[in-house]
């Protein structure tokens, strides 16, 4: 069962989502592209030698961030679907209704409030 959204709410969080649908999609090409970059200049440096381990950070970073985006591109995406399918603004894990003022700052939201925070500590924990 879907949260009872107005019309005009719904069309709010669908125009957000495609928004950073796109900006996502926009940075994830702008990175890929700066990382290939990257690589190219990392050869030219291995030729050298002794240049080439600073470059790695750089390299890491652009990859952790294009990482990062994909993740929530694919959460954006699923936020669509979702809002599709009819079943977007409740909470994955107990089922509750997510609260507008929420889905307004984050439209791809899975969880409500509790759940994602008990969620995240729970990711926290399982790091090593
Ligand atoms: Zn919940």
């Amino acid at each position: 069962m879907s949260i009872s959204l107005t019309a005009g709410q719904r069309a709010q969080l669908e125009s957000e989502l495609a928004l950073r649908r796109r900006a996502l999609e926009q940075q994830l090409a702008e990175h890929l592209h700066g990382q290939s970059r990257a690589d190219r200049a990392h050869d030219v440096l291995t030729q050298d030698g002794d240049d080439a381990p600073q470059r790695l950070p750089e390299r890491e970073i652009a990859a952790a961030l294009t990482d990062h985006e994909r993740r929530e591109l694919d959460a954006v995406v699923a936020a669509q679907q979702r809002l599709e399918r009819g079943d977007y603004g409740t909470c994955a894990d107990c089922g509750t209704d997510i609260p507008f003022d929420r889905l307004r700052a984050e439209p791809w939201a899975l969880r409500c409030v509790d759940c994602a925070s008990a969620h995240e500590r729970g990711a926290a924990l399982r790091m090593p």
